[in-house]
């Protein structure tokens, strides 16, 4: 609230009303936000910066909002950010004129790129002054680096990232000191940590987001020649995080925002086929009994929890007057009388890769049903013995570009939620009343699409038949679902006590298996010497945006995946660890190599322990002492998570929740959380 009290000041004095957003401008709210790491002062200074876009250059908003996020596009439209450190290192020498040995001693010693970009121009004469760079101009020069391929792109990617640092810090060219103040607001410090991918001021997007509201609220207020009153505050944050949370794109949201004002943003942004939205998840239980005490005096419905991926189906038939947003249109596939996408989990599209479902989707779409949004599990499919095969099946299915005919994996979509149903958003309906509407809008075909099967049994013998049952079916266990009233509504991107998992194996053991993130490797020995023969884990914490080490790794792996992890980890080995790591420090804790963030690896663990070699959950206060993390007792590999991007992996937050459940302390603390942004 600091930044609607405040009065405004102007960082920029050069930019007046209507000229672009300079980039320098969001460059010092940047440095502002580097500089501390309390959340309410991070919000202020993009609140204030944001407010300042809204009143001189609304048109720019969009802009600034996905270069403050880090994103060129939202994920369905697959533009890949994150370009390998020789190539930024390639083009920091030679747009500051000093070779790649010394960029690459530099970095070693550095070992942030953004600040050996700073330190290159810092020492370069200026010879002339370009044009200062705007943001709609940085933003244009980073999609055509991230998009051009094809012949040559490695040169022209090259070519766009030295014009862009050519031309940055051309408003105020100085020395500065970067191992006092972080490289200062320097744009090419903020250009180059873009095309990694990673800003590392401690930005979450959900910060963003709740500035964003803040800025907007104040600005409306201002224009009535008044501040907001913290109800309209709490108001207006809940608002966008909804319709963000139904409709995630910036690309609509933003310019409706704008224009019609916050409080009438939800009649114009509402779910929508084509915009994936973040599926709603679950929270793990241990024990039946858990799950009766949960939903105590409610009722409930089991379904199966089938082990496959998750695919969001969307689609419009073409007689219907609704339209597609031109996002959409880029992704789906015509599709009978109508167009439809799938989208995974994290909203990727996975249309290439499932071209045998959509073709068969109008068998399974009854006549009147105009257009939907379906949450689903794509689940390998035994045509023969007309039942579930193993996950690993799904997995040796190409990725893109797969067409119907060479299709040898066929699978099975059960479907388990409706969202969207000719033309109306039904996920604030109770998920009976959704049950309904669904079985009256589909019809099932054997091995092809099928309902979840369910059983709305409330007795715990009833469960645990229930979940034999669905074992011996192949699944993973159950998913129990509040079945009626409000609390029984879809709750896009949370990770909801409305929404209970029981997995098979984890009934007597820590209550879930661990989604994380490959940080570095140890060189095996004996049989092992090729291969790396242990990794280096850690969950993320989203509050800092850091990875938190918990655990060494040696077990589960076959000799042949660990030949696989080795090909495709030294890939992406980087000289030291990344400032946003958290580990120990001393010298008999540090892994032979270090990875880039990149790849997810589920796992499962016998318990939770208390080790001063590990960081994680140490920022949730799991030790009063301050001085241990979390770490995993006998930890095993069970696959790759090819689903999931590494800011998705378990949060600090989760792991922290499994140890306090195991040390007794049986309440979950706090409401449910957005999970994944
Ligand atoms: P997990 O490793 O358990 O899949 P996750 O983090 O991907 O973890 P969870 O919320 O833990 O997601 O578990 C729910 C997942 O189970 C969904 O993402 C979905 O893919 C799958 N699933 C299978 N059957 C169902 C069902 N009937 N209802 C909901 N989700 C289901």
């Amino acid at each position: 609230q600091a930044s609607l009290k405040s009065e405004v000041k102007h960082p920029y004095p050069d930019w007046k009303k209507g000229d672009p957003v300079p980039y320098a401008a969001l460059c010092t709210t940047f440095s502002l936000v580097e500089l501390t790491t309390k959340r309410l002062e991070i919000m202020a200074h993009c609140s204030l910066f944001l407010r300042q876009v809204l009143r001189l250059t609304p048109d720019d908003l969009l802009s600034t909002v996905l270069l403050m996020i880090n994103k060129l596009a939202p994920d369905y439209a697959g533009i890949e950010l994150g370009i390998g450190e020789s190539l930024i290192m390639k083009a920091i020498g030679e747009s500051t004129g000093r070779s790649l040995a010394v960029i690459k001693q530099d970095q070693k010693e550095i070992g942030d790129l953004g600040l050996v970009a700073v330190k290159s121009r810092s020492t370069q004469p200026t010879m002339f002054k370009p044009k200062p760079l705007t943001v709609q101009g940085v933003l244009k020069g980073l999609m055509g680096i991230a998009t051009v391929n094809g012949n040559g792109a490695q040169g022209k990617k090259v070519d766009g990232i030295k014009k862009l640092l050519s031309a940055a810090d051309s408003t105020g060219n100085r020395k500065v000191d970067i191992t006092k103040d972080k490289g200062g607001p320097s744009e090419a410090k903020y250009i180059v940590r873009f095309l990694e991918g990673k800003l590392r001021l401690g930005l979450a997007e959900r910060t963003v987001i709740v500035s964003l509201a803040h800025a907007i609220v104040a600005h409306e207020a201002a224009q009535k020649g008044g501040v907001p009153s913290p109800d309209d505050i709490t108001k207006g944050e809940s608002i966008l995080k909804t319709v963000y949370s139904e409709l995630p794109s910036y690309d609509i949201i933003i310019p409706a925002m704008v224009e019609h004002g916050i409080q009438n943003l939800r009649e114009h942004c509402k779910l929508r086929p084509g915009v994936p939205l973040k599926p709603m998840l679950a929270k793990p239980t241990k024990a039946i009994t858990e799950v009766l005490d949960r939903f105590e005096n409610q009722t409930f419905t089991c379904e199966y929890k089938y082990d496959g991926e998750r695919a969001q189906i969307h689609y419009v038939a073409k007689d219907t007057d609704e339209e597609l947003s031109q996002s959409a249109m880029s992704v789906t596939k015509e599709v009978g009388k109508g167009v439809a996408a799938i989208f995974s989990r994290n909203s990727e599209d996975l249309s290439k890769k499932y071209p045998d479902v959509l073709a068969k989707l109008p068998t399974w779409v009854k006549e009147d049903t105009k257009s939907f949004v379906l949450d689903c599990e794509s689940v390998a499919w035994d045509v023969q013995e007309k039942k579930v095969l193993p996950f690993q099946q799904l997995m040796t299915r190409k990725k893109k570009d797969v067409k119907v005919e060479d299709v040898k994996v066929k699978v099975c979509v059960f479907a388990f939620d409706l969202l969207y149903l000719n033309g109306e958003a039904v996920v604030e309906k109770s998920l009976r009343e959704r049950r309904e509407l669904f079985h009256k809008a589909f019809q099932p075909v054997e091995g092809e699409f099928s309902f979840a099967t369910s059983m709305d049994g409330q007795e715990l013998d009833d469960i645990q038949t229930f979940l034999d049952e669905s074992v011996k079916a192949s699944c993973e266990g159950l998913m129990v679902k509040m079945l009626d009233g409000e609390e029984s509504g879809y709750e896009p991107s949370k990770r909801s006590r409305n929404w209970l998992k029981i997995k098979k194996d984890y009934l007597s053991g820590i209550g879930d298996s661990l989604d994380l993130v490959v940080l570095g490797a140890y060189h095996g020995k004996g049989k092992r010497t090729s291969v790396y023969g242990a990794f280096l884990l850690a969950c993320y914490n989203p509050s800092t945006d850091t990875y938190e080490t918990v655990c060494n790794i040696g077990t589960g792996f076959s000799e042949a995946v660990l030949e696989e992890l080795h090909g495709a980890l030294s890939q992406i080995v980087i000289d030291r660890p990344k400032p946003f790591y958290s580990h120990s420090s001393g010298g008999q804790h540090q892994p032979d190599v270090w990875f880039e963030p990149k790849y997810v690896w589920e796992v499962k663990t016998a318990d939770l322990t208390l080790s001063p070699r590990y960081k994680a959950g140490m920022k949730e206060g799991v030790d009063p002492g301050g001085e241990k993390g979390i770490s995993l007792r006998f930890p095993r590999f069970i696959k790759i998570r090819d689903d999931k991007k590494p800011d998705e992996a378990t949060s600090s937050r989760q792991v922290a929740e499994m140890y306090w459940k195991q040390e007794s302390v049986t309440k979950s603390k706090g409401p449910a959380v957005d999970d994944d942004f």
